[in-house]
């Protein structure tokens, strides 16, 4: 089962491309777990370091993490206690796991992938291979040899124009001279074929997406004509039924604001041998969650991988520029703070700095008619915080602090359409609203992220080895 993780702007929702069985919760997911990278970093040493940390906190400060704080004290009291000795703490945690390329890897993949060409099972060789393709160093023979024994796969398979781009793309990493003669044939094998099928197999899912649509809502786009916006100072932002609503009716259908495939951090650590187990995170595109049959990974990293080259292109400029280097660093403090972290680059930072420079630190309004659905609706719903325990406001805050600390944070000044609120901004300015609105954002997903899970898609399922 995959899940992803999305923060959509309304009180529910869900996405309207993906095959989704209702109420179904993902593992791991329900129970975020903020502390598990501070526990498991001081293993023998400090069984709970995030604990001794809190207890090592004047009464002063914790002052700052009491219920109804203000998130900017908070964030700036960790910021000012993120010392020397948790920069180590983090890098430690970032040294268990391989999220980089390694070319043993590719080798170990690609082999694996021919046993299973061998034998004919020619979905499993694509996952193998695929999987080798991530670890590949851009420019090198073992990526191309991995190229194009995926078009080779991708042949048998009847994708085609797949097992084409796989055959440029082992001539652009230098497939060696003496085999060219190989992938030429394959190739104007292949021009036959589509010629013959007189179709592109391979981008024709990108054409199904669910066509159902709602009645229209004046007030509330994307939303029934059945459903109304209210608000209340205990349970914020809601929707309430307006007039009767029939069984199956559909209420919402929109777009996630953000999501984030949850991805399985086992796969990352570090091991004598590779896993030969298959995530869905290695089948679906990290930018549209299309189902990829022969991904392109990000060639900076082994972890994103997409289904099409304008998808890596748009997830790099949008987010993955930024996320690519903090790889290990994300998977450490999961997928919360990831989601808080790509909300803001999507948003970008000069509009988050708007909104957060413009709004009142508790967020706690009146809806807007008709919605707008956009970054101000996600900054008004409610944290919450005031419900929070202090430990957990502690916890959520140094998460920030230290993701913060590994920011550019001049980087993400500069990303962003929005015309700059202040030039006059100073660095620690900059750094005091990226912590608070991560902070934010990290205490809103917890009452308000849903974890869309996909079943195993029958086709594929318990057909890879
Ligand atoms: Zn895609
Ligand atoms: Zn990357």
């Amino acid at each position: 089962m995959m899940a992803v993780l999305v923060f959509t702007d309304q009180v529910c929702g869900r996405t309207d491309h993906r095959p989704l069985r209702e109420g179904q919760k993902a593992p791991g997911i329900a129970a975020p777990n903020l502390t598990s990278h501070v526990t498991s970093a001081t293993k023998g040493a400090q069984k709970d370091y995030a604990r001794l940390k809190w207890s090592q906190l004047s009464t002063h400060e914790k002052a700052k993490f009491s219920p109804g704080s203000d998130l900017k004290d908070s964030f700036s009291t960790c910021w000012s206690h993120l010392q020397q000795e948790e920069e180590e703490v983090l890098e430690r945690l970032c040294s268990d796991l391989s999220v980089g390329k390694e070319p043993r890897a590719v080798l170990f993949y690609k082999e694996e992938g021919n046993k299973r060409f061998g034998r004919k099972q020619y979905t499993a060789a694509a996952v193998l291979y695929s999987k080798g393709i991530s670890h590949g160093i851009p420019g090198t023979e073992e990526l191309a040899l991995c190229f194009a024994n995926r078009s080779a796969v991708l042949f048998h398979l009847g994708h085609y124009s797949a097992c084409l781009e796989d055959i440029d793309r082992a001539q652009e990493n230098g497939y060696p001279q003496r085999l060219l003669s190989k992938i030429l044939q394959r190739q104007e094998s292949c021009l036959q074929k589509l010629k013959q099928c007189d179709t592109s197999n391979t981008k024709s899912h990108k054409t199904e997406r669910n066509q159902e649509k709602v009645t229209e809502n004046p007030l509330l786009p994307n939303a029934s004509r059945s459903l109304k916006l209210k608000f209340s100072t205990s349970k914020g932002r809601h929707l309430v039924a307006s007039e009767d609503i029939a069984q199956g009716e559909l209420l919402i259908c929109e777009e996630a604001y953000v999501t984030v495939i949850i991805p399985d951090r086992e796969t990352f650590t570090k091991k004598s041998t590779w896993d030969l187990s298959v995530s869905l995170c290695d089948l679906y595109c990290h930018h549209c969650l299309q189902r990829a049959a022969a991904p392109i990974p990000c060639p900076h990293c082994s972890i994103a991988k997409y289904c099409t080259s304008q998808c890596m292109d748009q997830a790099w400029s949008y987010y993955h520029c930024i996320e690519c280097s903090l790889g290990g660093l994300l998977l450490n403090f999961g997928v919360f703070c990831h989601t808080a972290l790509r909300t803001i680059l999507l948003t970008g930072f000069r509009q988050v700095s708007e909104v957060l420079s413009h709004e009142t630190s508790d967020p706690v309004q009146a809806p807007i008619h008709p919605y707008p659905g956009d970054y101000r609706s996600i900054f008004s719903l409610l944290s919450h915080s005031g419900h929070h325990k202090g430990e957990h406001l502690f916890l959520c805050a140094l998460t920030s602090a230290a993701l913060c600390k590994k920011l550019d944070i001049g980087r993400l000044s500069s990303m962003g359409t929005a015309p700059p609120t202040d030039e006059s901004m100073s660095l620690q300015d900059n750094v005091q609203i990226l912590g608070s609105a991560v902070l934010l954002h990290l205490l809103q997903l917890h009452c308000n992220a849903q974890a869309v899970t996909v079943l195993h898609d029958e086709k594929y399922e318990g057909k890879y080895y």
